[in-house]
């Protein structure tokens, strides 16, 4: 078996014309130089100045919501949503298993409890059809919302994420949250560029969290936005995002205990820059997932994840889908020494020691997938 991934990972290096070729990195040029050499030479590099709204506005124009919010990072942006959006503590919040431990933890921060359910093979990512029959076994409604009747919590939300920048299935999963009077917010930290029925992922749900961490499709070094087409919640997340002060002209005063998570204008000007290249650099690991497929085709049994039904994905992280027969650490070992950085998807969150007690649905393809994904190096190349 070495043998072919052996000729694999001189396949992407060569590719990448490289001896080391990381999973993921960022690509710059000299708008992002020019932009945050405006912005030092301004002096206003932190918490203020004209990046930052210039940021929100182009990313909400971007991803066609209303309102968008920048903050400090994409687990901040999630935490905020999910508040934003009425999760209380003591609530249960549906979520995928196979996820980033970002979105359980931003649950937890706000004293609410994960619930784990299944996804989907095509999507990777939440499944509606098992979400309802999961609901079917342990749910009732009661004065209109949903109880777990075997912890007696209130259901509140369902936090779908779009897995390496694949959408789910929305529209069912939008029915299912009608029926049984549950918030959507859509953990879109990967699908910035991602569109579902040609509308871009985010928008779908009552609030979106999106993350410009160094790994994403774009950066701003570190940084996340909160999306929303409703002007009442925007305003309000910008407030709790920067210590819910109540504007006076020199007065401190804070109406509620809020949190310093706001985005500087240093960051948001390398957003500004990278902005602008996402639907190129989209359309580069597109074709990135076209060479693959010419490569993968002469592995056994492995096959290239490809996006589903009514989805345009942003393929931020290319995948391996392994059949059963092989040994996936033995072939991360493989790629890994022999200069290809390669990695497992997540360790599904019910797996973890600190998640392990959390309620939660039949997980039978989280755990298939959890030891049959490898994600291989994804920078957008320049196309000759
Ligand atoms: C990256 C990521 C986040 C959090 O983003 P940070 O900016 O790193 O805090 C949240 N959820 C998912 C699924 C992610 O991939």
């Amino acid at each position: 078996m070495n043998e072919q991934w052996l000729t694999f990972a001189n396949a992407i290096k060569d590719l990448y014309q490289k001896d080391f070729v990381p999973l993921h990195e960022p690509t710059f040029d000299e708008t992002e130089i020019e932009y945050v050499t405006d912005c030092v030479k301004s002096g206003w590099v932190s918490s203020v100045g004209k990046y930052v709204d210039r940021f929100e506005r182009e990313l909400a124009e971007f991803t066609g919501v209303k309102r968008a919010v920048a903050v400090v990072n994409g687990t901040a942006a999630l935490q905020i949503a999910l508040k934003i959006a009425g999760v209380q503590p003591d609530d249960e919040v549906f979520m995928p298993s196979l996820t980033f431990v970002a979105t359980a933890n931003a649950a937890t921060y706000l004293q609410a409890v994960p619930h784990f359910v299944d996804v989907s093979e095509k999507t990777l990512g939440l499944d509606p059809v098992k979400l309802e029959e999961h609901i079917k076994g342990i749910g009732e409604m009661k004065n209109g919302k949903l109880m777990n009747k075997q912890t007696g919590r209130v259901i509140r939300a369902v936090v779908p994420m779009h897995t390496f920048g694949h959408p789910v299935d929305l529209d069912p999963l939008i029915a299912v949250c009608e029926r049984y009077n549950l918030v959507l917010i859509e953990d879109a930290a990967e699908s910035l560029g991602s569109y579902y029925k040609e509308k871009h992922t985010g928008g779908f749900g009552l609030v979106g969290a999106l993350s410009f961490n160094g790994n994403k499709i774009m950066t701003t070094g570190g940084g996340g936005a909160i999306l929303t087409n409703d002007d009442k919640l925007a305003n309000y997340a910008k407030h709790i995002t920067t210590t819910a002060k109540v504007p006076h002209r020199w007065a401190y005063e804070h109406d509620e205990i809020g949190y310093n998570y706001r985005m500087p204008n240093i960051n948001a000007a390398l957003g500004c820059a990278q902005l602008q290249k996402v639907p190129m650099f989209t359309e580069q690991k597109r074709q990135l997932t076209e060479i693959y497929q010419n490569m993968v085709n002469s592995l056994d049994s492995v096959s290239l994840f490809k996006e589903p039904a009514y989805t345009k994905g942003n393929y931020w992280l290319q995948t391996l889908m392994l059949e059963e027969q092989h040994d996936r650490d033995a072939i991360l070992d493989c790629l890994n020494e022999n200069g290809v950085m390669s990695r497992p998807i997540w360790t599904p969150m019910d797996e973890l020691e600190l998640y392990k007690k959390m309620p939660k649905a039949d997980l039978t393809v989280t755990k298939q997938l959890k030891t049959s994904l490898i994600n291989i190096p994804s920078t957008p190349l320049k196309v000759k």
